[in-house]
C-alpha cells in the first residue's frame, strides 16, 4: 500500500475492510461475523456523513458532551451510536438516551444507575487488562461478580465482553486472555457471547482472538484533529 493509496476517507476505509478480511480469512472466520465500529470522537459531524455515504453504519464516541451533540446534529441519519468511553455513573441514564450500545460497563453503581433508565440498553461489560486500577475496567476476577449484578438488572442486556490492550503487552496474548474471559461471562450469560475489542493498530490481532465488534478510529478517520 502507497502512501498516495490511503489518501482519501474512502481509500482508507477500504484499505481497513481488506485487512478486515484477510484477517478473518487467516482466522477462518466469516467477515459477516465482524461488526466495525468507526470511532469519530473529536471529529465534525461532517465526517459522520461522509463514512455514511460509504457506507458505514455503526458509530463510536467516548466523551458524552461531544457525543450528545453530534448526535443531535445527526438525528436524521439511521446509523447506531456506540459509547465506548468511561461514563460518570451521574451521566449513564443520559448515555443510554443517545447510545444503542455502551461499551464500557465497569463497576456496580454504572450497572444500578442505567437500571433506571427507560427501555433497555445493549452493554459490553469492560474488562482492565492492565492492573492498574485507574485505568477502565473491571479487573478480570471480578467480572462475574459484575456479570451477575448486571443479570439482576432490569434494563441491561449483557452483549459481551470489551477491553483495550494494554500497550506494554502483545496484543495477541492480551485478547487471548478476553477470549477467556468472554467463555466465562458465557458459563453465567450463554447469550452474551460478543466481543468488543482491536482498534487501529491491533485489530488483526484481536480478529485472531474472536473480536466480533471493532473499533477503529484514526486508520480510517485520519489523525484526531486534537490530540486525545
Ligand atoms: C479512540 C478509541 C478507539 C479507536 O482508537 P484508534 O487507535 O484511533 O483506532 C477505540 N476504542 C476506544 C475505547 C477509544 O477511546
Amino acid at each position: 500500500m502507497t502512501e498516495r493509496a490511503r489518501d482519501t476517507l474512502a481509500e482508507r476505509l477500504e484499505a481497513v475492510q481488506d485487512g478486515i478480511s484477510n484477517a478473518a480469512r487467516d482466522a477462518g472466520r466469516s467477515t459477516e461475523d465482524i461488526s466495525t465500529i468507526v470511532v469519530t470522537k473529536f471529529h465534525p459531524a461532517s465526517l459522520v456523513r461522509e463514512l455514511v455515504a460509504l457506507g458505514v453504519r455503526d458509530f463510536g464516541e467516548s466523551r458524552h458532551q461531544e457525543a450528545r451533540s453530534k448526535v443531535a446534529e445527526l438525528s436524521d441519519l439511521d446509523v447506531t451510536w456506540h459509547f465506548v468511553g468511561q461514563v460518570q455513573s451521574k451521566k449513564a441514564r443520559q448515555v443510554a438516551q443517545y447510545s444503542q450500545v455502551i461499551h464500557s460497563v465497569d463497576r456496580a453503581p454504572l450497572v444500578n444507575a442505567l437500571a433506571s433508565q427507560d427501555g433497555s440498553v445493549d452493554c459490553f461489560l469492560q474488562i482492565n487488562l492492565t492492573g492498574n486500577p485507574s485505568r477502565g475496567g473491571v479487573a478480570p476476577d471480578e467480572l462475574e461478580q459484575l456479570a451477575s449484578r448486571a443479570l439482576v438488572t432490569p434494563g441491561i442486556n449483557v452483549l459481551g465482553v470489551m477491553a483495550i490492550a494494554p500497550l506494554e503487552e502483545n496484543p495477541r496474548s492480551a485478547f487471548a486472555r478476553v477470549r477467556e474471559s468472554s467463555d466465562q461471562l458465557q458459563t453465567l450469560i450463554p447469550d452474551a457471547r460478543w466481543i468488543s475489542a482491536g482498534m487501529s493498530s491491533d485489530y488483526r490481532e484481536a480478529i485472531m482472538e474472536g473480536a466480533t465488534h471493532l473499533r477503529i478510529g484514526t486508520a480510517i478517520t485520519g489523525n484526531r484533529p486534537q490530540a486525545g
